[in-house]
């Protein structure tokens, strides 16, 4: 099964991402995730996206395509799919997409466009807390960690993302509505959008994913 997570920031395509992930054994793969491990190694790609994903604008799409391209080739074969999470974000991208799939004799199973407003992103990202060793991630007020800025999980240190700060999130919201939105008609027409309501819990967002996939 081959799937892309399409929603605005705070949506929660990473949270379901890393569900789906396991129970369906897919390849999950995180443009965001991607770009923050490359500026944290400080390569060559990690120092051209960085100030892009500072301010909250898209990295160019040239740049992330071939970045995909690559990872996407090398899918391990025991995975039975893969998922897209913040990726394509724009009609160009998806276009590329298609190209890349269909060189590679493969296809797209289902587009989940996770539906939340902006008063939801906003007051879930300006509290999100991100765990430095495994990932998981908490809110200040909705799902504070047990130990102030500790993980309940692995007892590493939390922090919060750089770009989830009022400004830029209102800037990244903003960004996804002028060019990722789209995105939305043109998976409408191809008859692959699933439209799920989440902000709801994660576990009622899930809930609703296994439903529409049929599963
Ligand atoms: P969110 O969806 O919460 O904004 P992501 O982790 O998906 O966060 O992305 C963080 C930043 O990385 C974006 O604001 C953008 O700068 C960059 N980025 C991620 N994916 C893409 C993409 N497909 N195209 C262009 N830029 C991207
Ligand atoms: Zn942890």
């Amino acid at each position: 099964m081959n799937l892309v997570l399409l929603g605005p920031p705070g949506a929660g395509k990473g949270t379901q991402a890393e569900i789906l992930r396991d129970r369906l054994s897919l390849e999950h793969l995180s443009t965001g995730d991607i770009l923050r491990s490359e500026m944290k190694k400080e390569t060559e790609l990690g120092k051209k996206a960085k100030e892009y994903v500072e301010s909250g604008k898209l990295v160019p799409d040239k740049i992330i395509v071939g970045m995909i391209a690559e990872r996407l080739a090398n899918i391990s074969p025991d995975k039975k799919g893969f998922l897209l999470d913040g990726f394509p974000r724009t009609v160009a991208q998806a276009e590329e997409l298609d190209k890349i799939l269909d060189d590679m004799g493969k296809k797209l199973d289902a587009v989940l466009y996770l539906r939340v407003s902006w008063e939801v992103v906003k007051e879930r990202l300006t509290g999100r807390l991100i765990c430095r060793g495994c990932g998981a991630i908490y809110h200040k007020k909705n799902k504070p960690p047990k130990k102030d800025m500790v993980c309940d999980i692995c007892g590493e240190e939390l922090y919060q993302r750089s770009d989830d700060n009022e400004i830029v999130i209102k800037n990244r919201f903003d960004v996804y509505n002028e060019q990722t939105a789209p995105l939305i008609e043109y998976y409408k027409e191809r008859s692959l959008l699933k439209e799920i309501n989440s902000e709801v819990s994660a576990e009622d967002t899930y809930t609703q994913i296994i439903s529409v996939l049929g599963l």
